[in-house]
């Protein structure tokens, strides 16, 4: 972002003001820890701020400091609508179009006042005035870090904007394990362990809160629904309405499923296919250089990063598999060199 801009941004919420901040749909961790980030900030700024998400997310992430403020469009449409429509400023985190934000899409698009990108997605979309659009950076919640660093307001973050923080980075990094931990989210996450954000109970939120229901799943998934293609180094695993209802399937009992698959000796491409009412939602995962989000782009109406992308099949279940089934050998070269 030029000097120039985060100056005019800096005059902008130089004065109180109206501010909604939106994310992508099916938040996850990044999504909103970087959303409650972000609102903490504009508050201890004193502005009028609101998180607005267009559906629901996992229970995992309900703990965090400000989440009973938080707007889904989903239980309460017209509040979500009148907080856009009444905002003179919209924040857009972790996503690079509208069409992300699904249900919110017409009202981003055609939102009045500024509007002000802070994403880490390749191909960000002109529909805003500002873009702090970094593809290299771990999460949208580190970017946060860097927009407040901007404003020199690095010594103000309290405990709640740190976990926050924090959240974002930990669950998009996949606990510091993927290509975009660099040096700086480590940097970044220590910050906000310093600030407070207490990194053990945090870990416990997020990774020691299944219910028993979402554990026997991902062992059904993994024993009895897993195809592995050893000739093209790829897995992938399917899942039906009646599969998930069995195991009385919350939003994000399967995150980090596609993992597990990507950790099999050998694998560098990983996909999950979850059946939903009229469509089908598709997770695809890399190692290394293959563009896993090619195979979302050209195949399943959708994109991403290289390593974590997603998309959705708008079909039956089997259709989506099979149509894996004709993409992968497309492929072969990039999956097996
Ligand atoms: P997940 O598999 O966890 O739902 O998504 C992983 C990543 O893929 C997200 O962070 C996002 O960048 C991208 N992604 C997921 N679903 C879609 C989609 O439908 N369209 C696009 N463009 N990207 C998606
Ligand atoms: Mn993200």
């Amino acid at each position: 972002m030029k000097e120039k801009e985060i100056q005019e941004i800096g005059d902008l919420l130089s004065s109180h003001k109206k501010i909604a901040i939106t994310t992508h749909q099916f938040p996850d961790g990044d999504a909103m820890g970087s959303s409650l980030a972000l609102y903490h900030y504009l508050k201890l700024n004193g502005h009028d701020a609101a998180v607005v998400v267009p559906t629901y997310y996992p229970d995992f992430l309900h703990w965090m400091p400000g989440d009973e403020e938080v707007t889904n469009y989903m239980t309460h449409q017209h509040k979500a609508l009148d907080i856009l429509d009444e905002a003179e400023v919209l924040f857009c985190l972790d996503y690079n179009q509208p069409s992300r934000t699904k249900n919110l899409a017409d009202a981003v698009e055609n939102f009045k006042g500024t509007k002000i990108l802070i994403d880490h997605h390749p191909n960000p979309g002109d529909f805003v005035d500002y873009k702090l659009s970094v593809i290299e950076a771990s999460s949208t919640a580190e970017l946060i870090y860097e927009f407040i660093v901007m404003f020199n307001d690095e010594r103000i973050i309290n405990r709640d904007i740190a976990s926050c923080i924090y959240t974002g980075i930990l669950t998009d990094t996949g606990s510091f394990a993927y290509g975009s931990t660099t040096y700086r989210a480590h940097y970044i996450a220590g910050e906000m362990i310093k600030a407070g954000a207490d990194n053990l109970n945090i870990q416990n939120e997020i990774f020691n809160s299944n219910s028993e229901d979402r554990v026997r799943l991902m062992g059904f998934a993994l024993s009895d629904k897993l195809t592995i293609v050893p000739e093209l180094n790829a897995g992938y695993i399917t899942l039906a309405l009646e599969e998930l209802d069995r195991f009385n399937f919350q939003n994000g009992d399967t995150e980090g499923l596609v993992n597990h698959v990507l950790s099999i000796k050998g694998v560098c491409f990983a996909v999950l296919m979850l059946e939903r009412e009229k469509s089908v939602k598709c997770s695809f995962r890399s190692i290394g250089q293959f563009p896993s989000n090619e195979v979302a782009g050209n195949h399943f109406n959708g994109g991403g990063h290289m390593n974590a992308s997603g998309g959705e099949h708008y079909g039956s279940l089997a259709e989506a598999e099979q149509l894996l089934q004709e993409v992968l050998p497309k492929y072969k070269e990039q999956l097996i060199g």
